[in-house]
């Protein structure tokens, strides 16, 4: 039982992430239960972008927003490489379909092209 439970006094519920009272908190909703590398298959596509500029597209990541900062960092680092993410898409820079599949692999990703 809280102190002054039922009282004037009595605090309301707050969010446990921003510390704002439930009825004005903004967070969004709970992130995407992530889905361990190995259950995953993704689908990677070298795509041509304006000016002659390829990207490696992956497709059908299930991972919630952290998880893909995680792994766009990861394979930016073994692709030695720019990359984004758009729309739940990472896109690694230049055709590196070779690269990024080795990389996915050995993160445990099932990999399709
Ligand atoms: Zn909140």
């Amino acid at each position: 039982m809280r102190l002054f439970e039922g009282t004037i006094f009595d605090r309301p519920p707050r969010c446990e992430r921003c510390n704002e009272l439930e009825a004005e908190c903004k967070c969004p909703p709970p992130a995407v239960v992530e889905v361990p590398a190995e259950k995953q298959t993704v689908r990677l596509q070298v795509e041509n972008r304006k000016r002659s500029k390829q990207v490696t597209a992956i497709r059908g990541l299930r991972l919630s927003e952290a998880g893909m900062a995680d792994l766009l960092t990861e394979l930016k680092n073994s692709c030695g490489a720019g990359g984004t993410i758009e729309d739940g898409v990472i896109e690694v820079q230049g055709g590196q379909a070779d690269r990024v599949k080795s990389a996915l692999e050995k993160l445990g990703y099932r990999v399709k092209s």
